[in-house]
């Protein structure tokens, strides 16, 4: 028994009572998992291919000119399928955002972390990319232990360098396509050709992003989903016992245990013994470290190598495969086939209805986004002939792919509006800025602030209306 204050021993035997990635002291433990073989391990090594030619090849491919995806932050411009969204498209990038958030809770609710196994780009990169190359230079598990517990040598030295400047190779190339994807392309091979004290902070960023993927792909690993990723997190409240997921069948699987050869079938389920030979080939594959026999866990990110390692055990003892596969709870208690739960049929009303609001939103999406404020600092000016006159900053995005001449014209009240700079023609795509002087006759203002609407044209049609002040003196009550 602990004395009190003491910290409580660890229970090694208890699954719940640690984490597989750390020992007693806390200390990190090194996964070393064997390299998966099966169909659902080929099946990822083509949908990495194609993810990877996706994730690669986006700051390459443009629509109209544009890049499929850009997010530049620091312009704030940010392109989707080539299309340019601003800052002022607010409602559709927090609408956007929702959609994505219900998105993957419908997704992970229906089928658990298989977006973290198959399409996750830490997953992807992390298995498929550096691990292989790992596997290639170190060899599987067993070599890659022995080579951890040799001495310092020549040949460990050569093998472990390699693998570590082919990490930082590779974490350069991805650390520069997330900056494309940032700045886009243009700005990065700016970077990259241009004087460097030309381009300090982009060159830091370079860096940066570089040093954080070497030190997630060659350091940080499977911890990156155990710690770090809120998604994780966020799988025991959107899971319930209907979602499918990576399984272990453990009423066809227990009791487990070697199994003799000269045994058969009926006569191990007669002794009571079930079809888990107890191998460890479901552990010793795993990339997070667990043990998927204990039930479903957060470290658990539906990667699928167990069910490939176990098959292969399956065929090798002449028993069907499966024992590890995707299914509910409720699949392996219950025998139930997959269904549509009520929380599943909520959760698709809301994606529906968020996705119809965001193509309505995109529908009706203004060509010309226009802000018309009141310049800062005097009030108003009053010329020789008594007309009052106010300055406004007018800012117009052309979110079209065609050059706009626009004309603004004051509605109320009567007055005259003047452009200073003269005509505007806003470029395509592009962001503009005006002054715009305002002059009103004293008779023609109701108040010290007076409402002004101006009508925005192009081609002679009207595209949006804006609604101001005009700020004037103070009408000084007329007293008796
Ligand atoms: S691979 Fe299959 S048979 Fe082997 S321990 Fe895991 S569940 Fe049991
Ligand atoms: S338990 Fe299986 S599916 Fe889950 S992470 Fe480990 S190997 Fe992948």
């Amino acid at each position: 028994m602990n004395k009190p204050g003491a910290v409580k021993a660890v229970d090694r035997a208890d699954f719940r009572d640690h984490l597989p990635t750390a020992d007693d002291q806390g200390r990190r433990q090194w996964i070393y998992p064997q390299q998966p073989s099966g169909r659902y391990y080929r099946a990822r090594t083509w949908l990495t291919w194609l993810l990877l030619a996706v994730m690669f090849g986006g700051p390459f491919v443009t629509i109209h000119g544009n890049p499929l995806l850009m997010i530049n932050v620091i312009d704030r411009k940010f392109s989707v399928l080539g299309v340019i969204f601003w800052p002022q498209d607010n409602l559709v990038f927090a609408l956007g955002f929702l959609l994505f958030l219900t998105g993957i809770a419908v997704f992970t609710a229906a089928f658990g972390r298989l977006w973290c196994g198959w399409t996750c780009p830490q997953t992807v990169l992390m298995e498929m990319v550096f691990r292989r190359l790992e596997y290639l230079i170190e060899g599987d598990r067993p070599r890659q232990r022995a080579l951890e517990r040799a001495p310092w040598s020549p040949g460990k030295l050569a093998r472990k360098g390699a693998k570590h400047a082919l990490f930082f190779v590779l974490s350069f190339v991805i650390g520069n396509t997330l900056l494309a994807y940032i700045v886009g392309l243009d700005e990065l091979r700016q970077i990259v050709t241009d004087d460097p004290r030309r381009h300090l902070a982009g060159l830091a960023f370079m860096l940066l992003f570089t040093l954080v993927f070497y030190g997630l792909f060659a350091r940080f690993r499977e911890q990156a989903c155990t710690f770090i990723c809120p998604y994780g997190r966020l799988q025991s409240t959107l899971l319930d016992e209907h979602t499918i997921v990576v399984a272990y069948d453990y009423k066809r699987g227990e009791k487990r245990g070697p199994w003799s050869r000269r045994e058969s079938p009926p006569q191990r389920a007669a002794r009571g013994g079930g079809d888990c030979v107890n191998c460890f080939k479901c552990v010793s594959v795993c990339p997070t470290g667990i043990d998927i026999r204990n039930g479903t866990q957060m470290e658990c990110v539906n990667c699928t190598a167990c069910i490939d390692a176990c098959d292969e055990v399956m065929d090798r003892i002449h028993r069907p495969r499966g024992l590890i596969r995707f299914a509910s709870l409720n699949g392996i208690e219950k025998g139930e086939r997959p269904r549509l739960t009520p929380r599943l049929a909520g959760y698709c009303a809301v994606l529906l209805a968020l996705a119809a609001g965001l193509a309505a939103l995109l529908l009706t999406r203004s060509d010309v986004d226009i802000t018309l404020l009141r310049a800062p600092g005097v009030l108003f000016n009053q010329a020789p002939d008594g007309k009052l006159s106010n300055l406004y900053l007018l800012k117009l995005t052309n979110k079209t792919r065609y050059d706009r001449p626009v004309e603004l014209k004051l509605e109320h009240p009567a007055g005259s509006l003047t452009v200073l700079g003269g005509q505007l023609n806003i470029p395509a795509e592009k962001q503009t800025e005006a002054s715009v002087l305002v002059e009103i006759a004293p008779e023609n203002l109701a108040s010290g602030n007076t409402p002004l609407v101006v009508g925005v044209y192009s081609a002679g049609k009207r595209i949006d209306k804006i609604k101001t002040v005009f700020i004037g003196p103070r009408k000084e009550p007329i007293r008796n």
